[in-house]
């Protein structure tokens, strides 16, 4: 059994739970612990007493033991993005990009422990001067998702570590083998016993603890705008100081194809932004909105490449699209697809569930492309989070321009045309965190910021430079020598 990491030890948790591959559910991939509320409590209490050691280690400490995590995650980078497709269901090659994402988050970070610095400003006071630095947050509880299981993790305890605090980390429950080994090569980084802890478990169980202790002073969350919503209130509402947090939420991210666009980029931006990594990302082009004078031309070229796309078991090399992630999962997408049907959308391609592939019995989806649709129906406003996309027909640039605008969420939107003018006016007027020209929505460089607008988001920006927004808190010193 694969163990918690609580004060430099590794020990049992309360109960067990098996890890199940999505492409071949036959495939135990192990035993998990699951974490109590005491050994959550447990991992607080440590961290708060490893912390100040923490902080007080030489940058150079810090960068060298961020600097090791990151070599090591690059050198066993098929290694851990076999294990990462086998849990999680992105096929080999998206699990292996995803791999060697976490190990340059980690590289960045171990540079910015050198750079750290603060602004020496003149008073407006004779002979004073003003100082401002920052100083970590203090332990910081982390809560990721399933459908990133290494790079989400890794983009936020490399900073929560780069900056000084103190870390209780609970992956998602059903990808504990992806957070079990990055915890393992943590535990062997020279940090102090304490410094980081993992807690394997549910958010029913455990996640009370993480929030409410008042000796967590930062919670940093991604997942669903649900759970999203009970982060932030456990955050003000608890007893004692209210904890600083950040929300990363869902999205509903338009791609916007406009008729002067190139059209095989248009198609090659909605495929990988709607169908790759089986659509499970927050960053998905589920709404393509496309102007009329290409419409049936792009719906005719799109439907023809999704025909190409073999779905399959993650591992094979062949697979162009992997399971979805869960049977839970799989039924919240299949739900959403026979929704729009009673909508009135018509299904363009796919939408089957198949009980099995070559034989191996597992959670696939083929991928659904709806059109007739339009912007009001609820496969358009609400998130599905699975392989399914709708193309809604726009009269023009500037209804299409609307059309994106329309929604809750703003984590990122796309445009597909050849006009640098039409760029420019929706890389001014699209409301999202990320505006993609010419690009699929989904898809980021590691050191620059992350984070969207509206029901998306809350709080700071993730990555880059811009993390240590909120892993520290800025200190103001007045100084009358
Ligand atoms: P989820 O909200 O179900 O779970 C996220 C995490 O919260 C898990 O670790 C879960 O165990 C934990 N949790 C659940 N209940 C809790 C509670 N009461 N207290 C504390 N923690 C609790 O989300 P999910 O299904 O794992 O992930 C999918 C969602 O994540 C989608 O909505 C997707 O858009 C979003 N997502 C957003 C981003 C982003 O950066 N905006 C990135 C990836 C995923």
């Amino acid at each position: 059994m694969k163990r918690n990491y609580i004060a430099g030890e590794w020990v049992e948790g309360g109960s067990a739970a098996e890890n199940i591959n999505p492409s071949d559910t036959r495939d135990v991939i192990g035993l998990f612990a699951r974490a109590d509320a005491a050994q959550a409590e447990a991992a607080i209490a440590a961290a708060q007493a490893a912390q100040p050691q923490w902080a007080g280690a030489t940058p150079q400490r810090r960068c060298e033991a961020l600097d090791a995590v990151g070599q090591e995650i690059l050198a066993r980078k098929d290694e851990l993005g076999d294990l990462l497709a086998r849990e999680e269901g992105k096929t080999l090659a998206e699990a292996v990009g995803e791999v060697v994402r976490a190990a340059q988050i980690f590289n960045f970070f171990a540079a910015e422990t050198l750079r750290a610095g603060g602004e020496l400003v003149p008073s407006i006071r004779p002979g004073m001067s003003v100082e401002i630095t920052r100083e970590p947050v203090g332990v910081v509880s982390i809560i990721t998702p399933w459908n990133f299981p290494i790079a989400i993790p890794a983009w936020k305890i490399a900073p929560a570590l780069a900056y000084g605090n103190a870390v209780v980390f609970k992956p998602a429950d059903s990808v504990p083998a992806s957070a079990w080994a990055l915890a393992e090569i943590l535990s062997r980084a020279g940090l102090p016993a304490g410094t980081f802890n993992l807690v394997m478990g549910r958010g029913r169980d455990i996640g009370d603890t993480l929030l409410n202790d008042a000796r967590v002073a930062a919670v940093t969350f991604t997942g669903s705008e649900a759970t999203g919503r009970k982060v932030a209130q456990a955050c003000i509402g608890r007893r004692g100081p209210m904890a600083k947090f950040q929300l990363e939420m869902g999205g509903k991210n338009p791609l916007v194809v406009l008729d002067d666009a190139d059209l095989d980029v248009a198609v090659a931006c909605a495929i990988n932004g709607a169908f790759f990594s089986t659509g499970q990302r927050c960053t998905a082009s589920s709404r393509l909105i496309v102007t009329q004078g290409i419409h049936d031309r792009f719906v005719a070229t799109l439907v023809e490449k999704l025909k190409s796309l073999a779905v399959g078991d993650a591992r094979d090399p062949k697979t162009a699209i992997g399971p979805v992630v869960d049977a839970t999962q799989l039924r919240q997408d299949t739900d959403y697809i026979a929704i729009g049907r009673q909508e009135g959308a018509r299904l363009a391609f796919g939408g089957e569930a198949m009980a099995e592939v070559a034989g191996r019995p597992g959670f696939y989806l083929q991928p659904a492309l709806f059109v007739d649709t339009h912007n009001g129906m609820r496969i358009n406003r609400e998130e599905i989070f699975g392989p399914v996309a709708s193309v809604i027909r726009a009269r023009d640039a500037d209804e299409a321009l609307v059309l994106a605008n329309d929604t809750d969420y703003g984590l990122s939107a796309g445009v597909c045309t050849t006009s640098l003018k039409l760029a420019a006016h929706f890389k001014r007027h699209l409301q999202a965190g990320m505006v993609m020209v010419n690009a699929p929505t989904a898809g980021v460089d590691p050191h620059v910021p992350f984070g969207g607008r509206k029901a998306s988001s809350y709080g700071p920006r993730e990555q880059g430079r811009y993390a240590a927004e909120f892993y520290t808190t800025v200190k103001t010193t007045y100084v009358n020598p």
